[in-house]
């Protein structure tokens, strides 16, 4: 008898949340996955991210355990996942803590961004990535009773389910929500990444944390990262309405102008003038977001969103990393909840029924991060647009009041997948139609 076949499934993105969502599927027996990545290359582009503990127990759960190696991940050695400054005295003026009893594995960690690629990369065979295939078009197709995908080449293929992961300008979102692209914030981030050795002659506490100095009108944040490299990234703010807004309309991960920034934080405290100075350029990044879809299903319950495509809250809240890694889990379980192996028996319903325990896993999460971040930028505007210089005092209440993301980092997905069956299967048992 012949085996049936396998059900398909075709990842757009070979990004955080597209191969965590791979990595997911790639010991299930009867499910076949390829991902579709627009670069030609996968490139060492990008400068820091960070993970916090629920990414990085996602990422053990799913075995990819090389990613929480202290050789690519670095965290803090005071435990904190975070410590604010003073701008002008470089005094210590808050700290971000864990709530949960967490371990050290499982702390907060920054990444050089290619090598948390690489550690997922470690995991999907290169055969199922397939490049330069730019997403164009999706149809459900009745006929194959599937979903025919089009690539910018002119190519296609059929799948049962599609999953866009292409990022934060996701085509596959503005493809079936066109207008839902994301919108500057008015925050553009002077990145760069370099040789720690550059900085040898600094003290421990700014080597070996990571640290977030505020000012009244901009920031900076410095930290080590895995492998020796160390990053610092300076934070302009303006109003984006403002036709005269500077950066507006600067690409991202373009040439930036390390005079410029030196000359920005010339009045700042001397540790950040001297990591500053250290850096041998800078790139710029400005920061989008968009609001919350409101559904992640499409073409008849045959296609989703995973990571920044389905929640483009921009950089904000560090948090984009670690989300994506949850999509891309709770997608994956999702489908091996429905289709076990050896299931043969595969009804429409089925892939709704999967796509919409996925959307219930992960949506609201995440719509709760998207609100939290506009309410943060919309401050952040109203206090450009009020145009009074901060006093000392206000700015100093400010880091006290910033919202703490912990509810955002320390979040089990596996508890909430947990939840969610269990409320599946009750809604579902005969006493509950009674
Ligand atoms: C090159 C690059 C550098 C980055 N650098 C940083 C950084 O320095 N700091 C930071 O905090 N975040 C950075 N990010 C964003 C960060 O990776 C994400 O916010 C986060 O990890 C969420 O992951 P994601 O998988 O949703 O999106 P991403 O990690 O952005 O992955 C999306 C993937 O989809 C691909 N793609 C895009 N459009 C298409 C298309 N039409 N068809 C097929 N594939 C497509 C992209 O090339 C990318 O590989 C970077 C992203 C990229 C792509």
């Amino acid at each position: 008898m012949e085996a049936p076949r396998k059900l398909s499934v075709a990842i757009i993105g070979a990004g955080v949340a597209g191969l965590a969502a791979a990595v997911g599927l790639k010991d299930h027996p009867d499910i076949e996955y390829q991902v579709y990545e627009r670069a030609g290359r996968l490139e060492e582009i990008g400068a820091s991210i960070a993970l916090g503990p629920n990414g990085l127990r996602t990422l053990e759960r799913l075995g990819v355990v090389n990613a929480l190696d202290n050789s690519i991940a670095f965290r803090n050695r005071s435990g904190f996942p975070m410590i604010y400054r003073h701008w002008r005295t470089n005094e210590i003026t808050s700290v971000d803590s864990h709530h949960d009893d967490v371990e050290r594995r499982h702390r907060t960690a920054r990444f050089y961004r290619a090598d948390l690629q690489k550690a997922l990369l470690a995991h999907v065979p290169s055969e199922k990535i397939q490049l330069k295939k730019a997403f164009a078009s999706a149809t459900a197709n009745s006929s194959t009773n599937s979903v025919t995908v089009s690539f910018e080449d002119g190519s296609s293929v059929n799948a049962d389910v599609l999953l866009g992961a292409d990022g934060i300008r996701s085509a596959v979102r503005r493809y079936f929500v066109p207008g839902s692209g994301p919108k500057w914030t008015g925050w553009v981030a002077f990145r760069s990444v370099f040789d720690v050795k550059l900085l040898e002659d600094l003290d421990d506490a700014i080597l070996n944390e990571a640290n977030h100095w505020w000012g009244p009108d901009r920031t900076f944040f410095a930290s080590r990262l895995g492998n020796g490299l160390f990053t610092i990234v300076g934070g302009h703010y303006s109003d984006p309405d403002a036709p005269d807004a500077p950066y507006r309309g600067a690409t991202w991960n373009s040439d930036g102008d390390v005079n410029e920034m030196r000359q920005y934080y010339k009045d700042w405290h001397p540790v950040i003038r001297r990591m500053v100075d250290a850096s041998p350029y800078t790139r710029q990044y400005p920061n989008t977001a968009a609001s919350a879809l409101d559904r992640w299903s499409f073409c008849h319950g045959r296609a989703t969103l995973a990571g920044d495509a389905a929640h483009a809250h921009g950089g904000t809240l560090a948090a984009g990393g670690s989300l994506a890694i949850d999509d891309g889990y709770a997608f994956a379980a999702a489908l091996w909840h429905v289709f076990p192996p050896g299931s043969t028996h595969r009804a429409t319903y089925d892939f709704k029924r999967a796509l919409s325990l996925y959307e219930r896993v992960r949506k609201l999460r995440t719509d709760r991060v998207i609100s939290t971040v506009h309410a943060g930028n919309k401050a952040t505007i109203s206090r450009i647009r009020a145009g009074k210089e901060e006093t000392d005092d206000q700015l100093r209440e400010r880091v006290k009041n910033r919202s703490d993301p912990f509810w955002i980092h320390e979040h089990d997905v596996q508890a909430v997948f947990a939840k969610a069956v269990a409320e599946e299967i009750e809604l579902n048992s005969p006493a509950a139609k009674f």
